[in-house]
């Protein structure tokens, strides 16, 4: 099974144990963010979802998205001035690399972060329960289109 269906499959139980419905309309939200490719904004699911839904509202997928947060199967990534980002196919703190050209944001693969997570504890004492780390930069591509 694809890491995005079992992300969907996860998704629907949790909400199915808190007494949600899945409509045709959630389950459409839920896939995108599912995939969750690139991150997307509620206004980017809200496009992706909008053709096969043509009723559904901004408010609606915004609603959506913030119940799956409160249930933690979401991770709502906050910028101060754009509009939050989400990552609903890995809703666990992990690091972000941020494009500032072209607004994309992927996972690295950072194993080094256990390390420093280790000297964190070992030099502080603190049990570490959480971590907000985004890299801000330029993407391949938008390096490419800097220099034409
Ligand atoms: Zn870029
Ligand atoms: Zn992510």
């Amino acid at each position: 099974m694809a890491d995005s269906e079992k992300r969907l499959n996860t998704m629907i139980n949790k909400l199915r144990e808190n007494n949600c419905r899945i409509t045709p309309q959630r389950l459409a939200i839920l896939k995108v963010l599912a995939a969750s490719e690139g991150h997307p904004s509620v206004e980017k699911i809200y496009e992706q979802v909008k053709p096969t839904f043509p009723t559904t509202s901004l408010a609606t997928v915004y609603k959506n998205v913030s119940t799956l947060r409160d249930l933690g199967e979401v991770l709502e990534l906050g910028f101060s001035h754009e509009s939050s980002r989400y990552d609903g196919n890995n809703p666990h703190p992990h690091p972000h690399l941020v494009c500032t050209g072209c607004k994309k944001i992927i996972d690295p693969d950072l194993e080094s972060l256990k390390v420093v997570t280790r000297e964190l504890t070992e030099e502080t004492g603190f049990k570490i329960l959480n971590h907000r780390l985004d890299f801000f930069g330029l993407c391949p591509a938008c390096q490419e289109g800097a220099q034409a």
